[in-house]
């Protein structure tokens, strides 16, 4: 017992300098990254259990409206370093950027979103800090010795894993995009700019940014932030099948999404996959058809605030996650539901 209690009490010392959660802003060209802002959400709950602040870290060049950005969705102060040399994303400049900050000040939890930026960022900043990272948390909050309980899908999603990092700090997670609620932004809410300026000069950087190509070409749709998806799966059989769902999304103002069977039968492109190893995403309204609900598609659409289910098998498992249940063939049942729509 006294062992423990010794050991106890050397890790709480050995946390007990680290202060505060974070939130990496992810800005590109001065354009915030919209999970930045769900992940204040989040934030917010974790610094109240806490009893510590929220505080966004900014990156940048010419970012400073990002800090007030940052005020209005809850962060109480944020960490500023605007120099022209973090004017493009690169790993060694903003690699350099975050330890320093975490070094000078600390941090008890660092969240970052799981995008291409934030993978790539998280990685190299837990290794130089020599901390954990969970990557693609879907659930985050705290225990009563302060460490940050990360809940993630692992084996293919057919188990959710807690995982903690119960010595070190900070404690780093990332969290994909559309899995946390939006806050509301409070207009004209006020904070503490910190400004940190650090000795980086070009030359110090070996990346080069030449051009910036984006790669979503013009009426490329974006799954992940649509309010309406009408989803098929292998039950829709062919390719062309799908353009009875675009009939029934174009009604509703909204998009067509896939399972992962529907994509690898070339039906539908990858971009509009939903579930682990496609999007995530969180509609208003979700309408699965001839999907059964294997739990890796569960992971990416369970959220949606209401999900209407369509398929032949009245033991499918999206069943389970429905708010509306349709048992029959899909054939009949999307072209009736578009009719009616019409008709409206
Ligand atoms: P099926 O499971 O074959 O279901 C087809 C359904 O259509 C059946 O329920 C059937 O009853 C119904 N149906 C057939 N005809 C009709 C009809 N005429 N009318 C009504 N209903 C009909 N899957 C994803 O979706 N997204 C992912 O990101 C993803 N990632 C994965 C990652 C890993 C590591 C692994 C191992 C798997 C992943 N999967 C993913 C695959 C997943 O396990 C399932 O295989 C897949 O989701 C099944 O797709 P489906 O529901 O379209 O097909």
């Amino acid at each position: 017992v006294e062992e423990a209690d010794e050991d106890e009490r050397l890790r709480r010392e050995a946390i007990a300098a680290y202060h505060g959660v974070w939130v990496f802003v992810e800005q590109t060209e001065g354009e915030p990254a919209r999970v930045s802002w769900e992940l204040m959400g989040v934030g917010a709950q974790l610094a109240q259990s806490l009893q510590t602040e929220l505080c966004a870290v900014v990156i940048g060049e010419n970012v400073e409206h990002l800090c007030h950005e940052a005020f209005a969705h809850g962060a109480s102060k944020a960490y500023l370093l605007d120099q022209p040399v973090f004017r493009h994303y690169r790993t060694e400049a903003y690699l350099e950027a975050c330890c320093t900050l975490i070094g000078t000040y600390q941090p008890e939890i660092v969240l970052m979103g799981a995008t291409g930026m934030g993978r790539d960022l998280a990685g190299a900043v837990a290794t130089r800090v020599k901390t954990g990272l969970t990557a693609d948390c879907t659930g985050l909050d705290v225990d009563d010795r302060r460490n940050l309980r990360q809940t993630r899908p692992a084996f293919g999603g057919n188990i959710m894993a807690t995982i903690m990092c119960d010595r070190f700090r900070p404690q780093m997670a990332t969290v994909r995009p559309h899995v946390m609620p939006l806050p509301e932004r409070q207009a004209g809410a006020t904070g503490e700019i910190v400004r940190e300026e650090i000795p980086l000069a070009e030359a110090d950087i070996l990346t080069k940014v030449l051009e910036i190509i984006r790669d979503k070409k013009a009426g490329e749709v974006d799954i992940a932030g649509a309010e309406f998806i009408v989803s098929g799966g292998r039950g829709m059989m062919a390719k062309e099948n799908f353009g009875m769902l675009q009939e029934l999304a174009d009604e509703l103002g909204g998009v067509v999404g896939a399972s992962r069977s529907a994509v690898d039968a070339g039906w539908m492109p990858h971009e509009r996959q939903v579930g682990q190893t496609g999007k995530t995403v969180r509609p208003k309204i979700y309408i699965a058809c001839g999907i059964s609900g294997a739990i890796q598609h569960l992971v990416g659409m369970q959220d949606s605030d209401l999900v209407i289910a369509i398929n032949r098998d009245r033991e499918a498992p999206i069943f389970d996650v429905a708010t509306y249940g349709i048992v029959g063939d899909l054939f009949q049942i999307v072209p009736a539901i578009t009719s009616q729509l019409k008709q409206l």
